[in-house]
């Protein structure tokens, strides 16, 4: 008798193709009691950074550029430095940058463009290690972490790197390339490396040493520094980051891997980045100024708020931070920082999955090498969405003071009306 072989279907796909940046579902009712919360997902797992969209819509046409259909067609741009894709114009804005926010040293580096500065870290890993080795380079940085580190280290199983953990606890003889991210994803502390062998490799990532988010105390000269269109002016979806590199066969390793990855990057991305980060620099334009102004007064406004609300009760508490003289603006100032890092005191364990049971989306310590009672919650998206969760965040605060005081039980919160 003749057999029939019935496939079962798999439950998952073997590739899961819910991604960290697609929008999530609305939590079910079995995810959430529905009738404690009404109104919109309150999407802040991700720092798309929106929130400066009113300062550029306001600059008009001042920042337009014109690309006609014969514009950018071959591969090759005519810079004759080591990398090859990059445009003229778009070094020049980025060293003229620099020069102006006095951020970090371009002078004798070099200056390389990536698409975001992500591919710029891909670049970088392969640039510091060479194939041959008896097992992958140990990759690690300080807890907590950019969520992102682990997963995109780890990702095609590389033969030259491996994701290690947590720089803190690092403490095999073997070689490592160390992470900092300064001021750091998620907590806006300011950290230096934490292993401090004469072994190991840094990779600086500076997406966030801006003056909106961090007073400027010194120009930054490590050996390679990563830096990003998205968070410096906002503009994420161009995909543009750039690398300042000091070592010439370090700059063309990793404009090997760009090669090989991409064939370059977007020039027409390039042109555009060119034109917001010149007009940034250009003192005449007075869009740089106000650029930094605005975002420093948006996310400043933003701390303020979000302190205000989370001093209203003992649920919840942010990383302080202390005031700094600022060398671009010439003041003391505090960080503001792009993600604000929630912790809860009481008995909640686990932060993320009850925020999320009141449509509040953060991303979950754990992902950070953190605890769950941490949360990182993005402070750079659009105006409306920062103030609902506001609202609703006090509105848990109120529901758990009603009840009598901190000590309530996560359960008896749940059965509370929250608006
Ligand atoms: N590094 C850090 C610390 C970041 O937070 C991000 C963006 N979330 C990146 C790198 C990636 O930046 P890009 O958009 O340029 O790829």
């Amino acid at each position: 008798m003749a057999t029939m072989t019935v496939k079962m279907p798999r439950e998952e796909p073997a590739v899961s193709y819910a991604s960290r940046y697609s929008l999530p579902a609305e939590p079910k009712d079995n995810d959430t009691n529905s009738n404690l919360c009404s109104g919109p997902v309150i999407l802040l797992s991700h720092g798309d950074p929106t929130g400066f969209k009113p300062f550029w819509r306001s600059v008009g046409d001042k920042c337009k550029v014109t690309i006609d259909s014969c514009d950018f067609m071959s591969y090759l741009t005519d810079t004759g430095t080591v990398c090859w894709f990059l445009e003229k114009e778009l070094e020049e804005a980025i060293r003229q940058l620099h020069r102006t926010v006095g951020n970090a040293v371009t002078d004798d580096r070099h200056i390389l463009v990536g698409t975001g500065s992500t591919q710029l870290y891909h670049a970088a890993l392969y640039a510091l290690t060479s194939p041959g080795g008896p097992e992958p380079v140990n990759v690690v940085s300080a807890v907590p972490y950019y969520s992102s580190y682990p997963e995109e280290t780890n990702f095609l199983c590389s033969a030259l790197y491996k994701w290690a953990g947590d720089a803190y606890t690092f403490d095999k003889k073997e070689p490592y390339i160390e992470l900092v991210t300064m001021p750091n994803n998620p907590d806006g502390q300011v950290r230096g490396p934490m292993v401090n062998r004469n072994d190991g490799k840094l990779i600086h990532d500076l997406a966030y040493y801006w003056p909106q988010y961090t007073p400027i105390t010194a120009q930054a000269d490590y050996d390679i520094m990563l830096f990003t269109f998205s968070k410096s002016m906002g503009h994420a979806g161009s995909r543009i980051g750039w690398a300042v590199v000091k070592d010439k066969d370090v700059a063309i390793k990793m404009t090997k891997y760009i090669e090989l990855n991409s064939i370059g990057v977007s020039r027409e991305s390039q042109h555009r980045a060119a034109k917001i980060l010149g007009a940034v620099s250009d003192s005449s334009q007075c869009i740089g100024a106000n650029f930094f102004q605005y975002g420093k007064s948006l996310m400043a406004e933003r701390w303020t708020k979000i302190r205000e609300v989370i001093s209203r009760s003992r649920l919840f508490s942010l990383p302080k931070y202390m005031e700094e003289y600022c060398q671009f603006s010439g003041e003391e100032t505090e960080p503001h920082p792009a993600f604000a890092w929630l912790k809860c005191n009481n008995d909640i364990e686990d932060l993320e999955i009850f925020l999320r049971r009141y449509k509040i989306m953060g991303r979950g310590g754990s992902l950070f090498g953190s605890d769950p009672k941490h949360v990182r919650v993005s402070m750079l998206g659009d105006e409306e969405t920062f103030n609902l969760f506001l609202e609703r965040l006090s509105s848990i605060q109120d529901t758990i003071t009603n009840s009598n005081g901190n000590g309530i039980k996560f359960d008896e919160l749940e059965r509370k009306q929250i608006r």
